[in-house]
């Protein structure tokens, strides 16, 4: 195929955060934490005319959609004071945990399958016997997990979470000292 070129394509690419607020549901600590996100936009000129408007098309496009990310955007934080995760922090948390564990299962039941029916194989059973013991024994071994499996609760170990210093993975600042935090940086915008 021949490629005729027919215009510019101009990409922009927006980053930024936001702070959500959480009032702890356990001891009613007011704290915020941040979520960040980047977004690409995209315009083209075509025929190379209005290359200004296509850059700034590509601008609108990627904040428009970078601050659309940044409504939705949250994470499972726990409280600062109490290391408490909100209940529906947990809800998340159990079920991110369960997805997780399905996939480990289903792995390992094809991977239990597969070699057993190479061993049986190896030693002289025919297929279909040799697959029907190999489904069985994988039956057996995820009725055994499922039977096993008791749901970790993640506010057990709360009490290790607290005091944790603000950092990418934990990005928490009381209410009260990013408002006075915001307060200052005002403050100094207006003395400039
Ligand atoms: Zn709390």
């Amino acid at each position: 195929m021949l490629f005729i070129p027919y215009g510019s394509k101009y990409t922009a690419i927006a980053s930024g955060f936001a702070w959500r607020r959480v009032v702890c549901q356990h001891c009613g600590c007011d704290f915020v934490y941040r979520v960040t996100s980047s977004a690409e936009g995209s315009s083209t000129s075509f025929l190379w005319l209005n290359k200004n408007e296509a850059k700034a098309g590509a601008n609108t496009q990627a904040n428009s959609l970078l601050e659309k990310q940044l409504i939705k955007a949250s994470l499972n934080i726990c409280c600062p004071n109490c290391g408490y995760y909100q209940d529906y922090m947990v809800k998340d948390i159990i079920s991110n945990a369960r997805f997780l564990r399905i996939g480990r299962a289903l792995l390992l039941v094809i991977i239990i399958g597969i070699t057993v029916t190479c061993i049986l194989q190896y030693l002289g059973f025919n297929n279909s016997i040799s697959l029907l013991i190999a489904f069985v024994l994988a039956i057996i071994i995820l009725l055994f997990r499922i039977i096993n499996y008791h749901e970790k609760d993640p506010n057990q170990d709360a009490q290790n979470r607290i005091n944790q210093s603000y950092s990418e993975n934990y990005p928490v600042l009381l209410t009260s000292v990013l408002m006075q935090k915001q307060g200052e940086k005002k403050a100094e915008n207006l003395e400039k």
